[in-house]
């Protein structure tokens, strides 16, 4: 009976991040296979224009995928448009498996890069889906450009949407934060920020119901969302006939910024994350560890329980030996494809590095 192939290198995910690992790794005659998953792409395929990747001044997210799936191609790196559907990381070889036609199939690796991103989360309107892209966004500093000198609406209360309501006052005259609730979740200092600035203007117990537009966003319609007070927390009240629509504000750009959900449900219980499904690799450990970026006391706590021992020799590595993260399933602070690719590329180093100095320790 023929040996199973035991692959050197497979990247999970095919956008930025796991696209400029595996041009790296091709480059060091590694010959990666990267699980492109199905629809391939990442988030850069559902974006449209695209005005700060460097060294292209203005290019469509679906170009930009393909440009660097062909560069990467061009060095031996093989892609397969599917999903991988299961792991088993707990021994090396690592398992990796995907569905077809035959049922499951067993693929086995000496390393993996994790590079699975992460999706933005949405409000669920039919007007929000067909306006993406055309006046909705969920990414100031990609977008923000666009709406100089006009009116914008952010939703969210979390530090996201505070960053984005703050990055939007470089273009827009006026930026509207509107949340669900009377407070904030954001840290007290970006709260401070948002509440003394000129430019915005917060809207409370507020949500969306709709984005008006035919081709653009011309404006939004406000409904009211009573809060009840429990305890100390304000609570939202969900029942429908609470909300009263209240009013039309003509806005030019909505920005959705209610959180992101890493790709990462599957590798649960095998490489250590955070309370929100974020890998943690060992410099965001260590970053964790002394809560920089961060005024969250959850973070500290979470840090605390979490009793994984990483190699500090290799940024980019997992809580298991060999299992590389990089971009959108690490990276809950950046999120640009500019900043994937940049994670993706430590990665291919610290494979291809861990590849040649671990291969005598290895069975
Ligand atoms: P988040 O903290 O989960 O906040 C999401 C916000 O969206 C909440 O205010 C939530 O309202 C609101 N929301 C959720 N679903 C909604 C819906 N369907 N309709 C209307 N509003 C909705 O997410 P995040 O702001 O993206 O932050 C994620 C993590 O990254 C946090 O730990 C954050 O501190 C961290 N972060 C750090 C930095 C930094 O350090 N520079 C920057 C950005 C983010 P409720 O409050 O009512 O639940």
């Amino acid at each position: 009976m023929s040996e199973k192939t035991i692959e050197k290198v497979v990247v999970i995910g095919g956008g930025p991040a796991g696209l400029a690992a595996s041009l790296y790794i091709a480059r060091a005659t590694l010959a990666p296979l990267v699980f492109a998953g199905s629809p391939p792409g990442g988030q850069l395929t559902l974006t449209t224009d695209v005005e700060n990747y460097p060294g292209f001044e203005s290019i469509m997210g679906p170009e930009l995928i393909q440009t660097f799936r062909k560069h990467t191609m061009k060095f031996g790196t093989r892609i397969a448009d599917k999903n991988i559907v299961r792991v088993d990381f707990s021994k090396r070889p690592f398992s990796l498996f995907i569905v077809d036609s035959a049922g499951e199939e067993e693929i086995l690796a000496e390393s993996v890069i994790i590079a699975t991103g992460a999706k933005a989360l949405w409000l669920g309107l039919e007007s929000e889906t067909r306006l993406r892209g055309k006046g909705v966004s969920a990414c100031a500093t990609c977008d923000g450009f666009f709406f100089k000198n006009k009116d914008v609406a952010v939703v969210g209360g979390g530090d996201t949407a505070l960053e984005e309501a703050l990055t939007l006052t470089n273009f827009a005259t006026k930026v509207y934060l509107i949340h669900r609730r009377d407070s904030f979740r954001a840290s007290k200092i970006m709260q401070e920020r948002v509440k003394s600035h000129p430019k915005i203007e917060i809207i409370w117990n507020t949500s969306i119901e709709e984005i008006i537009g035919e081709q653009r966003v011309e404006g939004i319609r406000l409904k009211t969302v009573e809060s009840v007070k429990i305890g100390s927390q304000s609570e939202l009240a969900r029942t429908d006939n609470q909300f009263q629509p209240i009013s039309i504000l003509n806005v030019s750009g909505v920005f959705v910024a209610i959180g992101h959900k890493p790709d990462t449900d599957i590798y649960k219980g095998q490489v250590a994350m955070d309370e929100k499904g974020y890998i943690i690799t060992s410099v965001e450990n260590a970053i964790r560890s002394v809560g920089i970026g961060n005024q969250l006391e959850s973070v500290q706590t979470e840090n605390r329980k979490r009793k994984t021992d990483f190699n500090l020799n290799y940024r980019t590595m997992t809580s298991v030996e060999g299992v590389f993260a990089a971009g959108d399933n690490v990276d809950y602070v950046y999120r640009q494809a500019a900043t994937a690719v940049g994670m993706g590329v430590e990665a291919a180093i610290d494979v291809e590095k861990w590849l040649e100095l671990a291969k005598n320790d290895r069975v």
